[in-house]
């Protein structure tokens, strides 16, 4: 009936007065456009399949049921994931749409509103994001300049004053590629009066884990994804702790939060998972060539790392226009200027196939 109809003022007035407040003033997360550039924003493998890899993989699909809600105890895909992941026997898995998820479930469960999520910075915004979301205070300890180190002596000082309910760590760290001393992240574990999630994102390239010291604490919980391993699509996260944690947490979990077609692709890509380990392995060693490359450019710093990108710093007050001129070369790089605490004139910059960092390359010749 159009002359009922409403403009979008009046849509305005009713959306103000009943999103809360703390919702509305957020930015949304901004997703760059990235088609016909070389995207190397996301720290995503550039690598695919063989193709026989690929019909092998649909023909797997082709047996799923969609019509059918997921099976949560998907025991083939977690089978894979304990294995892969060196998941301690006694410890639960918890599966998430992401990681990103698991981060949220983990604050619902935790703490309650008002309470203190910590975390060092510069980190992952995804610790921020949800924690201010969902009304909790968050508190960030500033990483050292200039080679962004964890000083365990700040974080337990903080943890001290603050009480953390949740602290998250991540290890490597995204967006500096730097690894945390393992005796900090150990100094703040048992600091620590509630819960630590180790995010282990970058384990595929570190191959430094927590998982063991699952045994040994009982505020630990680790985190991983596949994302970063080659596998970003499917969305799938894991959360690995002692089962009367993952019980609790369990319970704000939706119940079907992971979908038929990833429980079912994700094992397939498990069980092929040397493929996915060889792409790592040749990401990690271009990635010294990639870092060799910019260490030759002298108006630029770059940070050694243990991850998929590299975090670059151009001349003072040059960073956003140095992203700028990228992008109008074909070259998508994230732009982390204003991002966190010593990141003026940063960008990251992920690891692409050869032909890739080339391009990468040649156009920041061009713009620097
Ligand atoms: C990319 C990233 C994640 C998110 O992973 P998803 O599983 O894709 O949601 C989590 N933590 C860190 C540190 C990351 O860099």
């Amino acid at each position: 009936m159009s002359d009922g109809a409403i403009g979008p003022a009046e849509v305005e007035a009713v959306v103000a007065r009943v999103v809360s407040a703390r919702v509305r003033a957020r930015g949304a997360y901004h997703v760059a456009e990235s088609a016909g550039l070389v995207k190397l924003d996301a720290m995503e493998n550039p690598y695919g399949w063989p193709a026989d890899l690929v019909d092998a993989w649909l023909e797997r699909l082709r047996a799923v049921p969609l019509n059918r809600y997921p099976d949560p105890r998907a025991p083939g895909l977690r089978a894979r994931l304990r294995a892969v992941m060196g998941v301690p026997a006694g410890m639960d898995l918890m599966l998430g749409n992401g990681s990103d998820e698991l981060i949220q479930v983990v604050l619902l469960a935790c703490g309650g509103e008002g309470s203190v999520v910590l975390a060092p910075e510069p980190s992952f915004a995804m610790y921020r994001v949800c924690s201010e979301a969902l009304g909790r205070e968050f508190v960030a300890v500033p990483l050292d300049e200039p080679d962004f180190s964890l000083d365990a002596a700040r974080a337990v000082d903080a943890i001290a004053r603050h009480r953390p309910a949740v602290v998250f760590l991540a290890y490597p760290n995204n967006p500096t590629g730097a690894l945390p001393e393992a005796s900090a992240v150990e100094a703040i574990i048992r600091a620590a009066p509630g819960a630590v999630v180790v995010d282990e994102a970058y384990e595929p390239f570190a191959g430094n884990t927590f998982m063991p010291a699952l045994a040994a604490h009982p505020n630990l919980l680790v985190m991983r994804t596949v994302s970063k391993l080659g596998l970003a699509g499917l969305r799938l996260g894991v959360l690995a702790g002692h089962p009367a944690w993952l019980h609790e947490l369990d319970k704000v979990r939706l119940p079907y939060n992971v979908n038929v077609l990833t429980e079912a692709s994700g094992e397939f890509a498990l069980e092929h998972y040397e493929v996915l380990r060889a792409q790592t392995a040749r990401i990690v060693a271009d990635r010294e060539v990639l870092r060799r490359e910019l260490e030759g450019f002298n108006r630029l710093t770059v940070w050694p790392s243990h991850a998929n990108f590299l975090l670059v710093r151009a001349p003072a007050g040059e960073g956003p226009g140095v992203v700028r001129g990228l992008r109008e070369r074909g070259v998508l790089v994230k732009d982390l200027d204003g991002a966190g605490p010593g990141l003026d004139d940063c960008l990251r910059v992920s690891v692409g196939t050869p032909e890739e960092n080339r391009a990468f390359l040649e156009a920041l010749r061009a713009v620097i």
